[in-house]
């Protein structure tokens, strides 16, 4: 089976795991706090962090922002 087929956030606005605006604004912060919280509750955020880290994607994946998964690629080269 796919992971993605048990992702918490099937069935959530994919919207809200894509902030609009700048990554240390209130909002653009609060928003990343609710997509993490979504993935803090999801069974496969392992499957999808792993998967995030090997493609370069916009947005909150496996309770993880994209800068923060550069500094995670940064610590792992
Ligand atoms: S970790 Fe977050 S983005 Fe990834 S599948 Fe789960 S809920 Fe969706």
């Amino acid at each position: 089976m796919n992971w993605r087929e048990s992702a918490r956030c099937r069935g959530t606005d994919p919207e809200l795991f894509f902030p609009i605006g700048s990554g240390t604004s209130l909002p653009t912060l609060a928003q990343n706090d609710a997509a993490k919280a979504v993935c803090g509750r999801c069974p496969v955020s392992r499957q999808c962090l792993e998967w995030a880290l090997k493609a370069p994607v916009e947005g909150v994946w496996g309770g993880t922002t994209e800068a923060e998964r550069r500094v995670m690629r940064r610590r792992r080269a």
